[in-house]
């Protein structure tokens, strides 16, 4: 008897007539023989609105106190579907992340699984309970309550079908499946049956929003495979994240966009050994996340380098260069906000002749200017100005998919 994870995101929770939906799903699965480990999201909007409520009392919270706000909701739904299972005739028992318990490290709002017990869920799948463990939530070693950051159920389910080596780990959500763009804002999207971690990971992290990162990273590290269905429409295949190789060969298999960008241009750096490494040593001593970078090749006895990062961070990026301004030695630091990257993302694409050209003959086409480009084996992104950003990813798509 295999163990299947079965995790259902806020939308398909969001009130008592989609959970009796849930509950038959999970139902299904009991029936045919598995044992089962359902996850949860809070309800809804229910941790929008815990942090807005949150923000009517300050704007600075204590992290801890953050956490053990923002984890309540999750609480909220695992007791309810229990309740609904038992009505059914069926034995469930729920567990907070720290029941389980879920061992986090203490970095509060954006903590890591360290390692998850097995004893107590093992104990009730072997007296034929359904076990019903809210996501997005751990506890740390001193016993304080931490979340894992928003969207973090994901997480939390391929986590534990790592742990108790599940057969599958199913997230059923809103959608039914990766497709090769946005299906909100872009044209004659496809649904991909297959896709490998590696790509799944880019149109993740490109903006793609259907799973939280770090549960394709876990999928990956510990090959679960994972599938990516709807909570209501009835018969869908959805899409498999894993290894295995997809028949059809497509050229690319995604577009996405990352509205979050903004750029930096340290300009007359001097061209001498360990500068690039002392700006950027810099920026890592300082946990800023660099993106892309591109420098220019300094033909003289200076350079210039260019780098992305988060629009989050792009003031404290420029404080702490500003700060050292001097030390760098650089004439300039220039930047550019409101961008927006843009990428094709498919396994191979490095090796395959005249896919960056299509693409840059698309957005050609509709006058879109590229402020920067960088590739990688599997994918290549450009950066546009954020309101040119729906239209180049339909028209990419279009080039590619029509
Ligand atoms: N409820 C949390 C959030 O909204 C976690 C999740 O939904 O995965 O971010
Ligand atoms: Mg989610």
């Amino acid at each position: 008897m295999g163990i299947i994870i079965q995790k259902f995101g806020g939308s398909s929770v969001a009130n008592t007539e989609k959970l009796e939906q849930v509950a038959q799903k999970i139902i299904a699965e009991k029936i045919s023989g598995n044992k089962v480990i359902v996850v949860v999201s809070a309800q809804g909007k229910t941790t929008d609105r815990l942090i807005s409520e949150e923000k009517e009392i300050t704007d600075n919270p204590s992290r801890r106190e953050h956490d053990v706000l923002v984890s309540t909701g999750e609480q909220i739904t695992i007791s309810k579907l229990a309740m609904l299972l038992h009505q059914k005739g069926y034995k469930a028992v729920s567990l907070t992340g720290w029941q389980v318990p879920i061992v986090t490290n203490s970095e509060f709002g954006n903590s890591r699984i360290r390692y998850i017990h097995k004893a107590t869920i093992l104990d009730l799948l072997s007296s034929d309970n359904i076990v019903i463990v809210a996501g997005f939530q751990g506890v740390d070693e001193n016993l304080n309550i931490t979340t894992l950051g928003r969207g973090g159920s994901d997480t939390t389910a391929v986590a534990l079908a790592a742990n108790f080596e599940a057969d599958r780990c199913d997230i059923y959500t809103d959608v039914d499946g990766v497709y090769t763009a946005d299906p909100r804002f872009v044209k004659n999207v496809k649904r991909l049956d297959k896709v490998s971690y590696d790509e799944m990971l880019e149109l993740a992290s490109l903006g793609a929003k259907v799973l939280h990162n770090r549960c394709v990273e876990i999928g990956k590290k510990y090959n679960v495979p994972i599938f990516v269905k709807s909570t209501f429409e009835k018969n869908n295949i959805g899409t498999l994240i894993s290894n295995e190789k997809p028949l059809e060969d497509l050229v690319i298999n995604g577009v996405a966009k990352d509205d979050n960008i903004s750029r930096i241009t340290i300009v007359g750096l001097e061209n001498k050994i360990g500068k690039t490494y002392e700006l950027f040593k810099l920026l890592a001593e300082n946990n800023i996340n660099i993106d892309i970078i591109v420098q220019a090749f300094g033909e003289t006895f200076i350079k210039n380098i260019t780098f992305t990062v988060k629009m989050t961070d792009l003031n404290r990026t420029l404080k702490i260069l500003n700060a050292n301004k001097d030390k760098l030695n650089c004439k300039e630091i220039i930047h550019a906000e409101n961008l927006s990257k843009v990428s094709i993302v498919g396994v191979g694409i490095a090796n395959k002749p005249g896919v960056a050209s299509k693409m840059f003959e698309a957005l050609c086409e509709k006058n879109i200017n590229m402020h920067m480009i960088s590739t990688s084996e599997i994918k290549i992104s450009v950066l546009v100005d954020i309101e040119d950003a729906p239209n180049a990813v339909n028209t990419i798509h279009e080039k590619f998919f029509k």
